[in-house]
């Protein structure tokens, strides 16, 4: 604690940041103390780039680790950072993201089953924002990767949470044993259902596609895609 300063010191030395040389600091750091505490206790660790402050009261762990996390904190202060360094490359990436843009394509690629392309019509862009009806059809519109659609959910009533919302507007503890003609609607709601042709499709989050291969000159596709069949499946697509 003997390089501690007194938040008047600090202030008297304004712009020669408190550091101390035996931590590997990143960026420097102010210790602010109270001015009548005999004990120059550490209050305050301060990010001398934007003047944050982090205290380690805030910090739920042994008085020591809580010194070390307010004071880790301030140096590596999150408003000052500008970006960060991808965790899987190391290329430079926005600070928000542990990894970058590419990585993160790569890691969600890995976790999925990988379709072919004639196994599906209808197939979402991976962001969602795009739908359409066939793998060429989301090639030709520029997509490289596609996410199958699920089979079609088509409309449908939920009976038993019809039944529960008029309940609820009821006495306590009123139940479907009060209700009369409840076999008839069940059976009604039933055929409903089944005579519904449309509905919603919905990502099936499970499974990727390639597409970026079937769209006859996509130059992005090129680098995309790693090795031969590729080109010979392009000219396929030409002739
Ligand atoms: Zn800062
Ligand atoms: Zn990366």
């Amino acid at each position: 604690m003997g390089d501690m300063l007194s938040a008047d010191e600090q202030i008297a030395k304004r712009g020669k940041p408190v550091m101390r040389p035996d931590q590997p600091v990143e960026r420097a750091v102010r210790v602010l103390v109270f001015d009548d505490d005999p004990e120059r206790k550490p209050r305050l660790y301060v990010c001398t780039g934007c003047g944050s402050g982090h205290s380690p009261a805030i910090y739920a762990c042994r008085d020591e680790e809580a010194h070390r996390a307010a004071r880790s904190a301030a140096e590596n202060c999150y408003t000052c950072k500008t970006h960060n360094q991808c965790q899987d490359c190391g290329a430079q990436c926005d600070k928000h993201w542990l990894v970058c843009p590419g990585c993160r394509l790569k890691r969600m690629l890995a976790k999925r089953e990988h379709v072919a392309a004639d196994s599906f019509d209808y197939c979402f862009s991976l962001e969602g924002d795009g739908f359409y009806g066939s793998a060429l059809e989301a090639a030709e519109a520029g997509e490289q990767w596609v996410c199958p659609a699920e089979p079609l959910r088509t409309f449908s009533l939920d009976a038993e949470s019809i039944l529960d919302s008029l309940l609820e507007d009821h006495f306590e503890d009123a139940s479907w044993h009060d209700l009369d003609g409840t076999q008839d609607l069940l059976e009604a709601i039933d055929r409903f259902n089944k005579a519904q042709k449309q509905g919603s499709y919905d990502r099936d989050e499970k499974r990727v596609c390639f597409v970026g291969d079937l769209a006859p000159a996509n130059d992005d596709a090129e680098e995309a895609c790693s090795s031969g069949p590729c080109d010979a499946k392009r000219t396929e697509e030409r002739e």
